[in-house]
């Protein structure tokens, strides 16, 4: 028998995954070239050179007991230092390795920081749409996500609404920009607004409110837009970061957390980190994968393939009548439903034309869908007829 905590989550459990599996089964069935799965965040593009270089030069060179080993949970030492470095030239920062700590992906990291920060009952705010798994996330330690709407026009968060959903129960906010599902990226204006709200509710309410920047997609920014660097911005920041999307490896399980040192209570928040690490079972990330991060950390994944995409997707489907945000990051584009149910929408475009798409819904925002563009160019050339075919059945 299962826990009755765990019948919630199966219950609950992932539209976005179970589409990824009947992608699979509708493939067989037509043919992997009359199917167009647009479900999954699954990266398309290889990932860079650099990384298949630097597994087969570390393999072959490096002591393999340093490679396969234990270490300190929060990771080698050496790896750490180097990512900080790294961060440091980007964002004129002056982190060291005491404040990296390296995680099985973004999710490995959120878990760890959730486990570290929060007690039953906390409340997590996050802006809706978002990331479908920070629900189980928060569940997993017995906190509450508490969702505040983006504004419908820019799906930026809305500054009133989210000061309101902010309470003396709030330990965490969870922002990710550039952002799964929308693709926008909030500007240095919008953070700085959400910065004062949080400063002045952690002041009266007596305890720092965190916020928690979920940045897989950081290095996926189009036409140049600045993705700011959100600790710059509020000193209570807390980034975790990924390299599934930017470098194509979600198999590998590999991230960081940034935990800065003006943080408030940091010595015990690292401490705390590092013990969540080990103690929810990760014990440490990956290891030959922390030392391939060091060695790619300049390394960037191919963004003209994912601009090429954007470019075609969001000109043929605003061509044919959709109403579309235009997407400034990741590779998603977050489309207004044709009719009000989107599950509808998304079942017509699956059982007349094999597209599949993820209603809003799993994302906390019904009447609209998300297309995952991290397929393959002609992927989205052969769907476009039967998006429009859909569109103009609407008419
Ligand atoms: N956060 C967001 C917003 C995501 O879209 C994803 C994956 O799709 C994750 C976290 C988890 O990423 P990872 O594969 O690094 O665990």
């Amino acid at each position: 028998m299962i826990s009755e905590k765990m019948k919630g989550f199966v219950a609950n459990s992932s539209i976005i995954r179970a589409m990824f599996e009947e992608g699979k089964k509708m493939a067989e069935k037509y043919g992997t070239d009359r199917v167009y799965d647009f479900s999954l965040g699954n990266p398309n593009v290889p990932a860079p050179d650099e990384v298949r270089e630097a597994i087969v030069d570390i393999v072959t060179n490096t002591d393999p007991v340093r490679v396969h080993g234990y270490m300190n949970n929060s990771g080698f030492e050496d790896v750490r230092e180097t990512i900080a470095r790294h961060l440091n030239e980007l964002y004129g920062t002056s982190y060291g390795a005491g404040n990296i700590l390296m995680t099985v992906g973004a999710a490995g990291g959120l878990n760890v920081i959730f486990k570290t920060l929060l007690n039953p009952g906390d409340e997590v705010v996050t802006v809706s749409p978002y990331f479908g798994e920070y629900r189980s996330y928060a569940g997993n330690f017995d906190a509450v996500l508490v969702e505040s709407a983006a504004d419908p026009k820019t799906f930026y968060p809305d500054i009133a609404d989210l000061e309101a959903k902010i309470t003396e129960k709030t330990r965490v906010l969870i922002l990710n920009s550039p952002n799964n599902p929308t693709g926008v990226v909030y500007p240095k204006a919008v953070l700085e607004e959400i910065a004062l709200v949080l400063e002045r509710k952690s002041g009266r309410y007596g305890a720092p409110i965190y916020l928690v920047s979920d940045e897989p997609y950081r290095e996926i920014a189009f036409d140049g837009v600045e993705v700011p660097w959100i600790p710059s911005i509020y000193k209570n920041t807390i980034v975790g970061s990924s390299y599934s999307k930017t470098l194509s490896l979600p198999g590998e399980r590999i991230g960081y957390l940034v935990i800065p040192s003006c943080l408030d209570d940091f010595e015990n928040v690292t401490a705390a980190a590092n013990v969540a690490n080990r103690i929810l079972g990760f014990v440490n990330a990956p290891s030959l994968m922390q030392l391939v991060a060091a060695r790619c950390c300049g390394a960037k994944t191919d963004v003209a393939y994912y601009d090429r995409n954007r470019k075609l997707l969001y000109d043929g489907l605003t061509s044919c009548g959709y109403e579309c945000v235009k997407p400034e990051g990741a590779f998603y584009l977050w489309v207004k439903s044709p009719e009000e149910d989107e599950t509808a929408f998304a079942a017509r475009c699956k059982n007349e034309e094999q597209i599949l798409v993820v209603p809003g819904r799993s994302f906390g925002c019904a009447g609209y869908v998300r297309i995952a563009y991290c397929v393959s160019y002609e992927t989205i050339l052969n769907a476009l007829p039967g998006f429009k075919k859909v569109a103009e059945s609407y008419r």
